[in-house]
């Protein structure tokens, strides 16, 4: 009779290692007490998922605040899902945000003392494990063909049970070992499955950094571990990476609680202790029938982090707005410290919520003005100019056209107590300031200008034309406003609009309609920037080419 060590020995004759040197080649960290090891475990099968960027910051943080190692491992054991180059995407998309890995798979190289962090790479470390399970019983070849498991599917919705392979589905857990030894010595092909001694009935109880204690039915699944390809599954993987690894939380989304009940028992079938979990709420999203539903990568753009990148929004506001998720008192935290140092923020799994978080675009685009807006002439200019030259060739364009007029531009209201907050990402600079460049404005319809209805041309080119000839940019913004406060009283306007209100028969109207029309002659919009910037950054002859071409039609 072929014992469950003779059969492991069959399966694998070439595996001399033991799990115990496994040990000795991959100890203990040597780290101080309530340190802890995270890891960031991508498939290489597209892009960085908003998703994954959240995780991998919670990762990095965790790691960061207990004085412990974030690493990087690469999940590529399916390989027919595997999309070239992904994997260094990944890490490049990451340390855009400024998560850079302690140790692990880093793209195009690898660093640390519990390598290989390529799963592919780890087949032999895999082979060790499942001979184990073997050897303990507690893993068997499957021979069934896809029509075999096909007709047990059939069977089972037939009879309206659970879908699987386990108890007495799971044809091959019969085979004597003395028929499997000899199948597979006759050449036929199969997996490695592992015999779980779960009951779904049952229910374990199991604690979550996240969701607290909870229970959740036993795993009864028979699920293959070692596929006919030489590599393991996901889940066996996993597990015996971050045993060996030494990974003392895993950090991951919610929708893999329900492979948890798996992933005990496979810890417990190797005798590991298994890590802490943390699952993360999945970031939803509110649909157009007002339902919320998942991030999804088909239909939002936003799922993905290059959507981000791509429309320049500045990374820091993303991943604050991430905190804003991960924990319920980071709002008023980064309120209170004026959106800086965000990295001082201690993060606790206790204050996430559990209710997955809508995704909030207009939260994002606040924080992303905040952001912006403190950063200096020389900073902000390198970073439209270093997101232009990657993404948008549009401004790319502008900006080299004239560095120095660029840069002026940018800097209106900035570097003072109060910076004006005009932008939130570089994707949409081209159409907010393109009405600076001459030959941007030349080529507006100058014709249909949105001035209000209720001022005939004779007015408007009135107010122009005084404009043109009696205000001076020499002065400093308030005497500007003052002379064109004179200006507008001159002409039948009223100084301010509480004096038009009161009276509106006895004005043309008030001050504010004056800048207005003079804000829409020179830009072509009814917003921009401060217009006494915006003018002198043009140059008061610039300004009365502009004034003369709409006094010309
Ligand atoms: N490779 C898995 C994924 O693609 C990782 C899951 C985990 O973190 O355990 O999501």
């Amino acid at each position: 009779m072929v014992s469950n060590l003779e059969l492991a020995n069959i399966i694998f004759p070439d595996v001399k290692e033991t799990l115990e040197d496994l040990e000795r080649r991959y100890p203990s960290r040597n780290l101080k007490e309530g340190a802890e090891v995270t890891r960031f475990a991508p498939s290489p099968t597209g892009f960085l998922h908003t998703g994954s960027l959240f995780t991998s910051l919670i990762c990095r943080k965790v790691a960061t605040q207990s004085g412990g190692v974030f690493y990087v491992r690469l999940e590529d054991t399916d390989t027919k899902r595997e999309i070239q180059g992904s994997g260094e995407q990944l890490l490049s998309q990451l340390k855009v945000f400024d998560i850079v890995p302690d140790e692990g798979y880093l793209g195009n190289e690898e660093k640390g003392e519990y390598a290989p962090y390529t799963q592919s790479k780890r087949a032999d470390i895999y082979r060790v494990a499942i001979k184990y399970l073997l050897e303990q019983g507690r893993a068997y070849p499957c021979f069934c063909s896809q029509s075999e498991l096909d007709e047990i599917r059939s069977k089972q919705e037939k009879m309206k049970l659970i879908p699987g392979y386990y108890g007495q589905f799971a044809k091959c857990r019969f085979l004597t070992n003395d028929e499997r030894a000899s199948r597979i010595l006759a050449g036929e092909p199969f997996v490695i499955r592992f015999k779980s001694t779960g009951n779904h009935i049952r229910k374990i109880k199991v604690n979550d950094l996240v969701h607290g204690t909870f229970e959740i039915a036993q795993n009864d699944q028979d699920i293959v571990i070692y596929k006919s390809d030489g590599l393991p599954t996901y889940h066996f993987a996993h597990c015996v990476d971050d045993h060996f690894m030494r990974t003392t939380t895993v950090i991951r989304g919610e929708e893999w609680i329900s492979s948890l009940p798996i992933h005990i028992e496979l810890f417990e079938a190797m005798g590991w202790k298994a890590p802490r979990y943390a699952h993360l709420p999945v970031i939803m999203k509110l649909d157009e029938k007002g339902n919320k539903r998942k991030l999804s990568k088909r239909l939002d753009s936003e799922a993905a982090v290059s959507y981000f990148l791509e429309d320049g929004y500045p990374a820091e506001a993303l991943i604050m707005y991430l905190m804003t998720i991960a924990n319920s008192n980071f709002e008023e935290w980064i309120f209170a410290h004026k959106f800086e140092h965000m990295e001082e923020f201690e993060f606790s799994f206790s204050k996430m919520s559990l209710e997955g978080a809508l995704f909030d675009i207009g939260k994002l685009n606040f924080f992303a003005r905040e952001i912006l807006a403190k950063k200096n002439k020389q900073e902000i200019f390198d970073m439209a100019y270093n997101y232009a030259k990657k993404y948008n060739p549009e401004l790319k364009e502008l900006i080299e056209k004239d560095p120095h007029f660029f840069a002026e531009i940018m800097n209106i209201e900035r570097e003072k107590e109060n910076p004006r907050k005009d932008y939130e990402k570089f994707g949409n600079l081209p159409e907010l300031i393109g009405f600076f460049y001459k030959e941007n404005y030349d080529q507006a319809d100058v014709s249909s200008l949105p001035f209000n209805e209720k001022f005939s041309k004779e007015v408007i080119k009135e107010v122009l034309t005084a404009l043109r000839d009696e205000l001076s940019l020499d002065n400093d913004e308030q005497s500007w406003f003052a002379n064109m406060k004179e200006i507008g009283i001159k002409l039948g306007f009223a100084a301010n609009n509480k004096e038009f209100k009161a009276n509106p028969e006895a004005f043309k109207g008030s001050i504010g309609d004056v800048a207005e029309i003079l804000r829409i002659s020179l830009t072509t919009k009814k917003n921009s920037p401060n217009l006494y910037y915006v003018m002198k950054v043009l140059g008061k002859e610039e300004c009365d080419r502009r004034i003369n071409k709409i006094l010309s039609i």
